[in-house]
């Protein structure tokens, strides 16, 4: 059950407890580093407990340090945080996956992540590259079956390495050959994927509901719009009139209310923000309440935009946004 009055925190099915709002720390590569340890310092002033990154962001080193500022100066205790980190598609050969998060650990020097998730289910050659490319710059694939991925991350729970672990865009059917396999020792306890009015995940949400899996959504303000990863000409979601309309009633700001939305649905929800003022913003999304004609009317906006495509891997057999969900 989620709280939104309390704890502000959703039970696991592993046990452990995940606080409803994010911090998330990517940035598109122009941005400088340090941006991201001021605001997560920023974030946990404010009142953030959790806080997503990923090998893939290149700020880990500096996301840490924030974390360690933070206990070191008494303002949190490293249980109070709930660190997300995850593996990169050119880590998912079994033998790469334990290292590759002992490498996030070392840059972030803490001895624990809480969630450790498979950050895509579609592998990539490895090697350092990010996006391992070919002469003509097409990415090179790789097949890894995410069964064999599943079992070396059920290892680093239990090493101790991380509390939980988890995936990051799972189409149904491949959450459901992680649950199928045989032998599961653990579950994983979330799916993270791109969720918002405009993509809002009904089918994909109620299925994770079913299995006791949290929907952790990412882009929940309409997301970053790096070039990079997505089509700069899709609409901002933050501008559409109804939700500028809702958030005029409440006299809140539209990203508010995309937060409270998905909160409301019993969503987990990450936002990001290297902005104070915004950083603050967004964390006063407890304190009002949509009614449900406010949810019927943003509920209707669903469109199937999906921001990021991940449109390199289109071709591999685990490509995951050809399935309705
Ligand atoms: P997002 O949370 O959708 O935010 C998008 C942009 O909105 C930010 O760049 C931010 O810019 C701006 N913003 C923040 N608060 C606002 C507000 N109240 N009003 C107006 N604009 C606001 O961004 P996202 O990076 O796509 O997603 C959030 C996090 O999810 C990421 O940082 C990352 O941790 C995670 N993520 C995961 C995946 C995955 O594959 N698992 C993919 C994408 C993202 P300013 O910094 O200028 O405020």
């Amino acid at each position: 059950m989620m709280d939104l009055n309390q704890s502000h925190s959703v039970k696991l099915n592993d046990g452990h407890f995940m606080p409803v709002l994010g911090f998330g720390t990517y940035a598109p590569e122009e941005i400088p580093k340090s941006k991201a340890f001021e605001s997560t310092k920023v974030a946990i002033d404010v009142g953030y407990r959790h806080i997503d990154a990923a090998h893939l962001y290149q700020n880990e080193e500096e996301v840490g340090k924030a974390i360690r500022e933070k206990i070191a100066d008494g303002t949190v205790k490293r249980k109070d945080i709930f660190y997300t980190t995850k593996l990169w598609a050119t880590f998912h050969r079994p033998e790469l996956v334990q290292p590759a998060l002992e490498r996030s650990l070392k840059k972030l020097q803490l001895d624990y992540v809480d969630l450790f998730l498979i950050h895509v289910p579609v592998a990539m050659k490895p090697g350092e590259d990010l996006l391992p490319k070919d002469a003509s710059g097409k990415v090179i694939l790789d097949m890894v079956d995410i069964r064999d991925t599943w079992e070396a991350m059920e290892k680093c729970k239990d090493a101790g390495l991380t509390k939980s672990i988890g995936v990051s865009n799972f189409n149904h059917k491949q959450l459901e050959l992680i649950l199928n396999k045989p032998g599961l020792k653990y579950k994983p306890v979330c799916n993270q994927v791109e969720c918002h009015p405009y993509l809002n995940q009904s089918k994909l949400l109620e299925f994770c509901k079913s299995k006791d899996i949290v929907l952790v959504a990412y882009s929940a303000l309409g997301s970053h719009r790096d070039p990079k990863w997505v089509d700069v000409n899709s609409p901002h979601l933050l501008e559409d009139p109804i939700l500028k309309t809702i958030a005029k009633k409440h006299k809140r700001s539209p990203g508010q209310v995309a937060l409270r939305y998905l909160l409301q649905r019993g969503v987990v929800v990450l936002a990001k923000s290297f902005s104070e003022k915004r950083i603050k913003e967004n964390f006063q999304a407890f304190d009002f309440e949509l009614t449900p004609e406010d949810m019927k009317e943003i509920q209707s906006l669903n469109r199937n935009l999906r921001y990021g495509q991940i449109l390199f891997a289109v071709d591999h057999p685990y490509y995951p946004f050809s399935e309705e969900y």
